[in-house]
């Protein structure tokens, strides 16, 4: 079995894993190319600049130190069993193993899922715009369906959205919150687009990306929607 390809790593981190400090590993490869993706770096599989096996001898040192490790990307599903592998020999060190992951290898996800403690899930659009942000019209129903499987194991996890004024509207968040309440998803979390290049096409105004977030009446309808909303700003 090929070993994983490890892009990037954060040796510490208390916002990755809710109430645990973690580590976080980027895995390189993602099948999307988000319009606003801030790891451009990661999206395409190449050989990782970290030694798997050596990331295993490290996290060994910080058992008692660290309560979890946080599998990001790119997109860390795309590298199948390999991760599943090596997620389980992580969790044998006593861990708690995170997901962060946009939901498009749901197959994938379910083989995991016995060695998965959390996902944090990206849910990127309305199903309408999804295709446009993301460059694949299919990727918001492979997502749907991960947040099915997720959902049948009974775990925890949170779904979050990058609100993107090009292309996600107050009313899409609206729309979006009643459509995850509605399938009964408890922790919601929305996040701000802060542009990571500097040409035209990423220009929006500091006012259009903070307008999800300076509305109160909207606010508070996505508050009672839901037993927990953070709001990251
Ligand atoms: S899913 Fe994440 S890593 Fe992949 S292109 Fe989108 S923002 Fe970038």
């Amino acid at each position: 079995m090929r070993e994983i390809q490890i892009g990037g790593l954060v040796s510490f981190t208390t916002i990755d894993y809710p109430g645990k400090l973690a580590a976080v590993l980027f895995l390189t490869g993602c099948p999307l190319r988000c319009a606003y993706c801030s790891n451009p770096n990661l999206i395409n599989v190449r050989d990782g600049e970290y030694d798997p096996t050596k990331i295993l001898e490290w996290l060994k040192t910080r058992v008692g130190k660290l309560e979890a490790v946080v599998f990001s990307g790119g997109e860390a599903l795309m590298q199948g069993d390999a991760l599943i592998d090596y997620m389980r020999r992580v969790r044998e060190l006593g861990f708690a193993i995170g997901l962060h992951t946009n939901g498009f290898y749901p197959d994938t996800l379910a083989r995991a899922a016995d060695v998965v403690d959390w996902i944090g899930l990206d849910y990127k659009a309305t199903r309408a715009k999804y295709g446009e942000l993301v460059g694949q019209n299919i990727a918001h129903d492979h997502m749907m369906r991960s947040l099915d499987i997720w959902q049948s194991t009974g775990k925890d996890f949170e779904v979050r959205i990058t609100c993107d004024p090009r292309f996600v509207s107050k009313m899409d968040l609206m729309e979006i919150a009643n459509d995850l309440h509605a399938r009964g998803v408890k922790k919601f979390a929305v996040q701000k687009y802060i542009p990571h290049y500097e040409d035209a096409s990423h220009n929006t105004s500091p006012d259009q990306r903070a307008q999800f977030f300076t509305d109160e009446n909207l606010r508070n309808c996505i508050n009672a929607l839901f037993d927990s909303v953070t709001w990251r700003e």
